[in-house]
C-alpha cells in the first residue's frame, strides 16, 4: 500500500527526487513566476501555469493548506533575460503608442482569460510587480552594502559575493552567462542589475526615485521581493519554465542568499532553504516542430487561435497532462485533436452517470485504480499515468454510478478537466471561419431526419449535400454520438 499522502517532487536545485517536507506543518507555500504582460501569452507560456496548477491541486489533494502566489511582471523584464536589451513593456508601449499601464492592463486581462479557460485555479494572490517597488528598494538597501556596487547605469549584484552562484543552472560561472552584453565596469560577466538608472536626459514611462537615482527595478529583484514578502523565507516551492533555471532563478537565489544569510560562510546551497525556497521546480517547454515557440515568428499560437479553429481549450489542458511536465512536448494540431477526442470520451461517460449524488469512494473494484492514481500523482506529478487510472475507473463495469462519481470527482479535483462542469455539446466549438451557425445546422439536420422518417431519401441526400457545400459533414451512426462535424 502506498501512503495516500506521500508526495515526491523533483528539485532542480539538487537534480533529485525528494519527498515533500513542508517548512510549516500542514502547509504548502508556492510561488510561480508569472507572465511579463507586454503581449499575449502563447500556449507554451500557459503550459507553465497548467503545471503550477497541477502542483497546487496535488498539494491541496494531499491535505496541505495551499498558499499560491503568481506574479504579474509589468516592469523590468528586458528583451534579453539577462541585462541586455530594452524593457519589454516600454518597447511594446512605444510600438503601440500606448501607455505602459494600458498595455499591462490589456495583456493581464488576456492572460487571466486564458487562466480561466484552462480551468486553472485562482491563486491566493496575484502580485503585481509595480505594487512592490518600495519593498524592492528596501530589499536592495539591505543587500547593497555587502553584495552590490554602483555603476553609471545602475546598481549591480556581484555574484562572487555569494557561495555556489549558478548551481541551479549548473553554469560555468567564470564565463558567466555568455549572452550578457558587456556593461562597462561590471566585475563579473554574470553580475546583474538590481536597479536600472534612467540615463541622463531620458525619461521612462515607469520610473521611481531610489537611493541610486531615478530608475526602475531589475526583473530578478521583483520575484525575490514578492515571494519573500508574501510567503516568508524560506518557503516551500518556487516554479517556472525551464528557461528560468538558467538565469532568472539563479539570480533570484543569489539575492535571497544575500538577504537571508549571515554570516556568508553558512549560506551555501547544500542547505536548499538558503536559496529562499526549499524546492525549485521547472516545467519543460512546449515546442513547435520547427523549434522554439515564439510570439514573433510564424503562426502565433495563442489559446484564442485554438478556440478560433474550433478546439476547446480543455483539449489543450488534456494535451499538457498527457506528457510529464519535465518532458518537452511537441505541439501539433493532430495531437490536439486526439487529446480533445480523449476528453470527449471521458465526458460522454460522465454524462451517462447522470445526476447521481457522489457516494462512497471506497468501492473495492475501484480501490486499485485509486491507488494507482495516488501513487502516480504523488510520483512527481505523473499525470499521464493518473489519466489512465481515471479512464479505468470510467470503464469499470458493475460499479454503481454513485461510487464511480465519487472517485471520478476526487481524481478530477487534481486533474482539473472539469468533467462535471463541461457537457459534450460544450466541446464542439464553431470555428470562427465557418460559414454556417449551429442553429442553421441543427435546422437542416432536423429536416433531414424528418425526410428519412418518411423514407424520402432524395430529400435526405439533398440536405446532406447542402450541408457538405457549407463544410459540414453529417455523421450518421458516429460511435461517439456526434451528428455533424465541420470539415
Ligand atoms: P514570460 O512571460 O516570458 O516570462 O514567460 C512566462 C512563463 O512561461 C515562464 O515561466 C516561462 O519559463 C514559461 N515559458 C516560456 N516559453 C515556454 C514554452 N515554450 N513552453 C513552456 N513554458 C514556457
Ligand atoms: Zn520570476
Amino acid at each position: 500500500m502506498t501512503d495516500a499522502s506521500s508526495l515526491t517532487l523533483f528539485n532542480s536545485l539538487t537534480r533529485q527526487l525528494e519527498p515533500f517536507q513542508p517548512v510549516h506543518e500542514g502547509e504548502a507555500r508556492v510561488y510561480s513566476c508569472g507572465p511579463t504582460v507586454y503581449n499575449y501569452p502563447h500556449i507554451g507560456n500557459m503550459r507553465a501555469y497548467v503545471f503550477a496548477d497541477i502542483l497546487g491541486r496535488t498539494l491541496s489533494h494531499k491535505g496541505y493548506k495551499l498558499t499560491h502566489v503568481i506574479n504579474i511582471t509589468d516592469v523590468g523584464h528586458l528583451t534579453d533575460d539577462a541585462d541586455a536589451g530594452e524593457d519589454k513593456m516600454e518597447k511594446m508601449a512605444k510600438a503601440q503608442s500606448q501607455s505602459i499601464w494600458d498595455i499591462a492592463a490589456h495583456y493581464t486581462q488576456a492572460y487571466w482569460a486564458d487562466i480561466k479557460a484552462l480551468n486553472i485555479r485562482q491563486p491566493a494572490k496575484w502580485s503585481i510587480a509595480t505594487d512592490y517597488v518600495p519593498q524592492m528598494i528596501e530589499f536592495a538597501e539591505k543587500i547593497a552594502p555587502n553584495h552590490c556596487y554602483e555603476l553609471e547605469s545602475g546598481l549591480y549584484f556581484d555574484v562572487s559575493t555569494v557561495s555556489d552562484y549558478g548551481r541551479l543552472a549548473r553554469a560555468v560561472t567564470d564565463e558567466g552567462e555568455g549572452r550578457i552584453e558587456a556593461v562597462e565596469g561590471k566585475r563579473n560577466a554574470a553580475d546583474f542589475a538590481i536597479w536600472r538608472k534612467t540615463p541622463a536626459g531620458e525619461k521612462r514611462q515607469m520610473e521611481w526615485d531610489s537611493p541610486w537615482g531615478r530608475g526602475a527595478p531589475g526583473w530578478h529583484l521583483e520575484c525575490s521581493v514578492m515571494s519573500g514578502d508574501l510567503l516568508g523565507f524560506p518557503f516551500d516551492i518556487h516554479t517556472g519554465g525551464i528557461d528560468h533555471r538558467e538565469i532568472h532563478h539563479p539570480n533570484e537565489i543569489a539575492q535571497n542568499q544575500a538577504f537571508c544569510c549571515a554570516p556568508e560562510e553558512a549560506c551555501g546551497l547544500d542547505v536548499p532553504a538558503n536559496s529562499g525556497a526549499k524546492v525549485w521546480m521547472h516545467n519543460n517547454f512546449l515546442v513547435e516542430r520547427s523549434g522554439k515557440m515564439s510570439k514573433s515568428s510564424g503562426e502565433f499560437l495563442r489559446l484564442q487561435l485554438l478556440i478560433d479553429k474550433g478546439y476547446h481549450p480543455l483539449g489543450y489542458r488534456m494535451m499538457c497532462l498527457q506528457a510529464h511536465y519535465r518532458s518537452e512536448l511537441e505541439f501539433s494540431w493532430e495531437g490536439l485533436a486526439a487529446a480533445l477526442v480523449r476528453l470527449k470520451r471521458m465526458i460522454i461517460v460522465v454524462e451517462r452517470l447522470g445526476d447521481v449524488e457522489a457516494g462512497d469512494a471506497g468501492h473495492p473494484k475501484l480501490a486499485p485504480m485509486l491507488e494507482t492514481f495516488e501513487k502516480a500523482i504523488g510520483d512527481d506529478l505523473n499525470t499521464a499515468v493518473a489519466l489512465t487510472a481515471l479512464e479505468d475507473v470510467l470503464a469499470a463495469k458493475k460499479v454503481d454510478a454513485s461510487a464511480k462519481r465519487a472517485v471520478v470527482e476526487r481524481m478530477d479535483a487534481v486533474l482539473g478537466l472539469d468533467l462535471f462542469g463541461t457537457r459534450r455539446a460544450d466541446l464542439r466549438l464553431r470555428p470562427k471561419a465557418a460559414e454556417i451557425t449551429e442553429a442553421e445546422i441543427e435546422d437542416v439536420l432536423a429536416r433531414r431526419k424528418a425526410a428519412r422518417a418518411e423514407k424520402d431519401f432524395a430529400t435526405s441526400d439533398a440536405l446532406r449535400d447542402e450541408l457538405a457545400a457549407k463544410g459540414v459533414e453529417a455523421m450518421d451512426g458516429d460511435p461517439l454520438g456526434w451528428e455533424w462535424k465541420l470539415g
